[in-house]
């Protein structure tokens, strides 16, 4: 199996009304796969526990001998493209007609790569046709996904879709436990201030506690300030560059993306107290070390190029300004 990550189980994922049919309909997938409901689809935001139940999926798969892949759908691409420069596209098929489980995490990222999406099509039929079983994620439901063909949407509506949401008692629920695990023991009233000042995101929870946990409760206001700070910085910059705010946090690796991208890493190191990883967790990297190029390379651009210079020091002062 590939791609598995133990730390996520379904022992150790927190139910509530947000999550709980999501919970249920995955944990039955993993039961019965290729068997029940064939795609699941699960949808809904960042942080809310999407890679955790397809991942949970896996691993309980893995454990009984499925073989099992997980994959984001950046690094499907990328590995489909790899292997037809390489001339081992058959080889590459071959991976998925072997295997019981595909879990394909944000699918979203499949938009307007068209031979991308031919490839899993033919891998999809392939899979379902043999019943085996495929679990799909993404940040929105399939109807809204753009750039996608109609004939995969169709297939992604062809079994069940669920949502994962947050709401007020699991939040809460999730914060107490977390807290409880973490071993840190706070009065009510941090707790409260906790709901109050955390997004949804359950990252962005784990972050804050762990913060806490490090640095004592003083850190709270500062480290619940970051990631919406994160947020803002991509967005002033993504607008200053003309352009959109998804394409800084997607695969586009044209010129102006990715200069606009390593100013935005440099930024939000500059401006924040957020680590390399929430940097390169915010900006949907798997691998730190490419925040930390970005920001190498503005650094040593920076003392030579006078033009950039300027730019940055003004995005500096306005984007600071506003955090
Ligand atoms: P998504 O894929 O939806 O963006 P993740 O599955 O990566 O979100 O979740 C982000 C973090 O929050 C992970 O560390 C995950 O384990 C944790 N998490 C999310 N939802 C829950 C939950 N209901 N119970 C426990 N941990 C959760
Ligand atoms: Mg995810």
């Amino acid at each position: 199996s590939e791609g598995l990550n133990k730390r996520y189980s379904f022992s150790n994922f927190i139910v509530g009304e947000g999550n709980r049919l999501a919970y249920e309909v995955a944990y039955e997938v993993a039961q019965n796969p290729g068997k029940i409901y064939n795609p699941l689809f699960i949808y809904g935001g960042v942080g809310l526990g999407k890679t955790h139940l397809l991942q949970a999926i896996g691993n309980a798969c893995a454990e009984r001998g499925y073989r099992v892949v997980y994959k984001s759908a950046n690094d499907f691409s990328e590995d489909m493209v790899e292997a037809i420069k390489v001339g081992k596209v058959k080889e590459f098929r071959n991976t998925y007609r072997n295997i019981d489980l595909l879990l394909l995490d944000d699918v979203q990222f499949l938009s307007g790569k068209n031979r991308t999406q031919i490839e899993f099509f033919n891998i999809f039929n392939h899979m379902f046709l043999n019943e085996k079983q495929i679990v799909l994620a993404s940040d929105r439901h399939p109807k809204e996904l753009k750039d996608i063909s109609d004939r995969l949407i169709s297939r992604f509506e062809g079994g069940v879709v669920v949502e994962v949401c947050m709401d007020e008692l699991t939040k809460l629920e999730i914060i107490k436990r977390k807290l409880c695990e973490l071993k840190i023991e706070v009065q009510d009233r941090i707790v409260e201030s906790l709901m109050k000042h955390t997004s949804d995101n359950v990252r962005d929870i784990e972050g804050t506690l762990r913060g806490i946990k490090l640095k004592g409760v003083e850190h709270l206001k500062k480290n619940a300030v970051s990631s919406s700070s994160l947020e803002k910085i991509k967005l002033y910059t993504a607008v200053h560059f003309g352009i959109k705010p998804e394409e800084l946090v997607g695969s586009s690796r044209s010129r102006k993306v990715n200069r606009a991208r390593h100013i935005a890493f440099y930024l939000c190191r500059k401006l924040t107290d957020a680590s390399l990883i929430e940097i390169a967790r915010a900006f949907n990297r798997s691998d730190h070390s490419t925040v930390i190029y970005g920001i190498k390379k503005i650094e040593e651009e920076r003392r030579k190029d006078r033009k950039l210079n300027y730019i940055i020091s003004f995005l500096e002062k306005h984007i600071g300004e506003r955090l």
